[in-house]
């Protein structure tokens, strides 16, 4: 998957407390060890705001990147990393709130 990352606006709070924890939430995954672009292997130290480079959907998703990366705004081929939107969610709320409701129910 070819993106094209947008520099600037990386603050919003979604509840998620950061966007790498953000991507993290809604794709069930852990961050991966290594930068999104296929052939980077810096640890990722952000999720950085891209879109989809085919021009099939406008939106915002986020994807890890290494600083190198999200500093650039060149198009970048992310293979088969899952995108997420850039927007907070139902799931970002939940995952806040459990964060405060610490404790356990058993
Ligand atoms: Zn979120
Ligand atoms: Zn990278």
């Amino acid at each position: 998957m070819w993106v094209t990352n947008i520099n600037g606006t990386a603050t919003g709070d979604c509840g998620c407390g950061s966007w790498l924890n953000h991507w993290e939430n809604l794709s069930g995954r852990p961050v991966p060890q290594t930068c999104a672009v296929i052939t980077c292997y810096y640890r990722p130290s952000a999720g950085a705001h891209v879109q989809k480079e085919d021009g099939s959907d406008s939106s915002w998703f986020i994807v890890p990147l290494c600083e190198d990366h999200n500093e650039s705004n060149s198009t970048l081929d992310v293979g088969s990393t899952p995108l997420v939107p850039a927007e907070a969610t139902e799931a970002c709320a939940k995952i806040a709130s459990g964060r405060s409701s610490a404790g356990h129910a058993w």
